[in-house]
């Protein structure tokens, strides 16, 4: 299996290569260029474990030999705190939740950086070149990430994060895990500032060379792929009379999570529609209603992981909607590049439907789904309650533990959540290291800690 880009300008690659590289060298996305058929496997997966099903459906995509895919596959889950790994509530007879959030880090994250933390060690192995990974982060990706590569052979992890600007829980998600291969940067800033730093080191191709450096950003194949796992898990785990009607409701930010599910049904997972559920910044709430896809600024809300303008997964979804051509993905990227817009004509929203919650709906949200179900929903799954649809059977992907927003949901019910995780935490010590937002800064303290 080849992996081609979005934009056709780099050879295809193998997927060792796709997931070594992330990005491809044109500016494009890698996508599968065969897509598998699982409609007749389905029945076979059925009662396979979370890891075995994971491992099945990666051996139609990847190179590794299988008792090494095995290895790392078992491995990525063996940190989860539940024995279904991603387990589903029934709220009621047509409301599901499916609990993304077992992880280490306690958000869904975990499923695609555990599994990459592995495929990164694997590579390193077979080339002998250890690599650094950098990377800016607001919050839970950055955490995700160290947690997958926290111990891993090889590898040193350096995150940018702006001082005093993520929230305590998840500073010390980062800076308490007394590994010898991981750095925190609290950086004087905002999250642009590190990201503006960022790309300034990236740019330096003799630096890069040197330190082996690597991004683990939203956009690699493997991350997508591991996603697209929980949803055929979730949709096996339905009663039959059930698994034609299904809507997956999805709270969505760089639409890497959603692409997930709508790739798992274009390779054959009957699923029937998909809900793109915004927080205020809704980008892809409008572009669902209308064809039109437009930046705006950036309102940080009570669900920080989806504070996103720019989603970089969808040209990934904007190649297909331009019906598989390179070239055209290509034009509209550029138009969008310089205009900050474009509008598809004749737009068609397909299986995707949309919904959109500001701040003063989430709150309420939370203690509608508290009264009705006794359940205690986070700010980011809360938006998938927005607008469910009374004629599906929806099942609602819950991206993170409550815990981990405990302030929103005090004010909005009135009670603590605590998770023993992040309450072990507390008694950590913090280790961060204060680095200025400056490329210079930036390549001295990892040649420092590299030396
Ligand atoms: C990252 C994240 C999201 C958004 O997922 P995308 O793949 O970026 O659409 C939603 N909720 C939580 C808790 C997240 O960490």
């Amino acid at each position: 299996m080849k992996y081609i880009s979005t934009r056709g300008g780099s050879e295809p690659v193998s997927f060792s290569e796709a997931v070594a590289r992330g990005l491809a060298p044109d500016g494009g996305l890698y996508l599968p260029q065969i897509w598998p058929d699982i409609t007749p496997l389905l029945a076979k997966w059925e009662w396979l474990s979370y890891a075995d099903l994971c491992e099945e459906f990666f051996a139609l995509f990847c190179d590794l030999p299988r008792d090494v895919l095995s290895r790392i596959v078992k491995s990525a889950y063996s940190r989860f705190d539940s024995p279904q790994i991603a387990p589903m509530l029934e709220l009621d007879s047509r409301t599901y939740v499916l609990e993304l959030f077992h992880g280490p880090t306690l958000a869904f994250k975990d499923f695609a950086l555990q599994l990459l933390g592995g495929l990164y060690e694997e590579q390193i192995r077979r080339t002998g070149r250890p690599i650094t990974v950098l990377g800016a982060t607001s919050g839970d990706t950055g955490a995700a990430a160290i947690h997958g590569l926290i111990g891993r052979e090889g590898v040193n992890i350096f995150i940018l994060y702006p001082d005093g600007r993520v929230s305590p829980l998840q500073e010390r998600q980062m800076t308490c895990t007394g590994a010898a291969n991981v750095f925190p940067l609290a950086i004087n800033g905002t999250f642009d500032d590190a990201q503006s730093a960022l790309k300034d080191v990236f740019n330096d191709a003799a630096f890069k060379d040197r330190v082996g450096l690597s991004a683990v950003n939203s956009i690699n194949i493997a991350r997508i792929l591991a996603q697209c796992v929980y949803y055929i898990h979730a949709w096996l785990h339905l009663p039959v009379d059930k698994r034609d009607n299904v809507e997956f409701v999805v709270p969505t930010g760089n639409f890497g999570n959603v692409l997930a599910g709508w790739m798992a049904q274009r390779m054959g997972l009957p699923a029937k529609s998909f809900r793109v559920a915004t927080n205020q910044n809704d980008i892809l709430y409008r572009f669902f209603k209308t064809g039109r896809y437009e930046l705006g600024p950036v309102h940080p809300s009570h669900a920080p992981s989806m504070d996103i303008q720019v989603a970089s997964n969808f040209e990934r979804f904007i190649y297909f909607l331009l019906g598989e051509s390179a070239e055209k993905t290509r034009a509209v990227m550029e138009q969008f590049k310089k205009d900050g817009s474009f509008e598809f004509s004749g737009f068609d929203s397909g299986v995707f439907r949309a919904s959109r919650a500001d701040d003063a709906d989430i709150v309420r949200l939370i203690c509608e789904v508290k009264q009705k179900y006794d359940y205690v929903t986070d700010p980011h799954t809360a938006c998938a309650f927005a607008e469910l649809d009374p004629e599906r059977v929806s099942v609602i992907l819950s991206t993170a533990h409550p815990a981990k927003f405990p302030s929103v949901i005090r004010d909005a019910i009135g009670v603590d959540v605590t998770h023993s995780t992040l309450e072990a935490l507390k008694n950590c010590p913090i280790v961060k290291h204060s680095v200025k937002a400056e490329k210079s800064a930036i390549e001295s303290f990892i040649d420092s800690k590299l030396a």
